[in-house]
């Protein structure tokens, strides 16, 4: 029996495997969420440096791996032991172990997320392929999320692949035909890139950056065209719950600036994942 069938068997196996998977990769979501951006940044600036003739900032080697990690108060080098996802901050009582200063709280928070939303994949869908696949599409749309929030920006490097990844995906059938995740790409970033043009010719402002229409397309090439106008529907209001609580809590202004990226991704996964329950109901609700 190979170790295939026999998860294929034993649910409980596959769902506490994707649990603890999902904890190593919230892990190094944390290391991408918080080094992509810096290297993106770095590039932009030696590129834009190299077309305008400028000498070229040079910095310390800096990607995914190097410099490893340390505290960011005293420098303090993690050792393993002091990196292994939740249980070290636990056993650290949240504090650097040389100067003792707190260590963030969104560490241990992306971990437990990450652990969670996997949880939930290999429950709803069961140990298969489309688990598998699934567990990618939410561990980016995570790490977008998280990159949005922080920097209001939606990393091509990120978004493309992922995206290309749902066709391929759907070229086997996996999750939806291929059909319709072409035409879920195309129909997702045509949408909001026709709400960007009117917005801005009737406002003169723009609402959105074209991020969101390829994190769009994105979750059109997974689900296919028919979880865009849910995924539109619970983005927001999604974002204009979170925008209220927002006000009331930071007190900021109604003009303030809030990346609609995270909103587009918790409600694309949604419904890729319960699209069709949802949708169901919703029309059950109205005797149809
Ligand atoms: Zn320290």
């Amino acid at each position: 029996m190979t170790l295939w069938t026999f998860l294929a068997g034993q649910p409980a196996y596959f769902i506490t495997l994707a649990t603890v998977l999902g904890l190593l990769v919230g892990s190094f979501l944390n290391v991408l969420v918080h080094r992509l951006p810096i290297m993106l940044e770095r590039q932009w600036q030696r590129e834009a440096q190299e077309v305008l003739g400028l000498p070229t900032t040079e910095h310390e080697r800096f990607n995914l791996s190097l410099p490893a990690s340390h505290c960011p108060h005293c420098n303090h080098a993690i050792r393993a032991w002091e990196n292994i996802p939740l249980l070290s901050y636990l056993a650290l009582r949240g504090r650097c172990s040389a100067c003792k200063q707190p260590i963030s709280k969104r560490y241990p928070l992306t971990e437990m997320a990450c652990a969670v939303m996997s949880l939930v994949v290999a429950w709803q869908v069961g140990p298969g392929v489309a688990a598998l696949v699934l567990l990618l599409f939410t561990w980016s749309l995570l790490a977008l999320s998280l990159i949005d929030h922080d920097k209001q920006i939606l990393p091509d490097v990120l978004v493309l692949p992922t995206l290309w990844l749902g066709l391929m995906v759907n070229a086997f059938d996996t999750l939806v035909p291929l059909p319709d995740a072409l035409w879920g790409a195309v129909a997702g970033y045509l949408s909001l890139w026709s709400v960007y043009w009117l917005f801005k010719l009737l406002t003169g402002k723009e609402g959105m950056g074209y991020g969101d229409f390829k994190l769009l397309a994105l979750i059109g090439a997974w689900g296919g065209w028919q979880v865009l106008p849910l995924t539109l529907l619970l983005s927001s209001v999604i974002g204009v719950v979170a925008g209220l609580c927002l006000l009331r809590v930071r007190r900021q202004s109604v003009g303030t600036a809030i990346p609609f990226g995270p909103y587009l991704a918790i409600a694309g996964w949604i419904a890729v994942l319960w699209g069709d329950e949802i949708s169901t109901s919703y029309l059950q609700l109205f005797g149809m």
